[in-house]
């Protein structure tokens, strides 16, 4: 399994919203964009069935980690509309710092435990913890929570 299927596996299984349901052949979990709220479905393996998509509520480019309350699905207009119009705005946008609180809030709001029954790999396998040049970005005025330390 891929890591952005880990990452929608472990959104999904974390989100109140989402519940397994049957999707012609595939069992799926079915919830909502954390933006729009339209229908989303990921199946048990955390393949996309249509174009859902890993959405970090702090951004990537500010220090964002993938831990799971960091995560949410979206649906792929979403995630690249709110990608290309606020992830480069400084820090200090009070745009960009609503559009966080509000998804933090509402990623809080959907947390439960992770669902009994599935298969969830590690959201971050030892081999890619150590991983390349963007985790010396990474952390900068942030808590690197979640991330094993040595
Ligand atoms: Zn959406």
């Amino acid at each position: 399994m891929g890591r952005r299927s880990a990452k929608l596996l472990w959104c999904a299984a974390t989100d109140s919203t989402f519940e397994r349901a049957r999707l012609g052949e595939r069992e799926v979990l079915a919830g909502k964009c954390i933006h729009c709220k339209r229908k989303l479905a990921v199946d048990l393996t955390g393949q996309p069935i249509a174009n859902e998509t890993v959405e970090h509520i702090v951004p990537r480019t500010h220090g964002g980690t993938d831990a799971v309350e960091n995560l949410a699905i979206a649906c792929s207009r979403c995630n690249q509309g709110k990608g290309s119009r606020l992830d480069h705005r400084p820090w200090s946008d009070p745009t960009l710092q609503a559009v966080i609180s509000t998804l933090r809030a509402r990623r809080r709001a959907r947390m439960r435990p992770p669902l009994a029954g599935l298969e969830l790999p590690p959201l971050s396998p030892p081999d890619q913890d150590t991983a390349p040049a963007d985790s010396a970005q990474r952390g900068r005025g942030t808590k690197s929570r979640g991330r094993r330390g040595r």
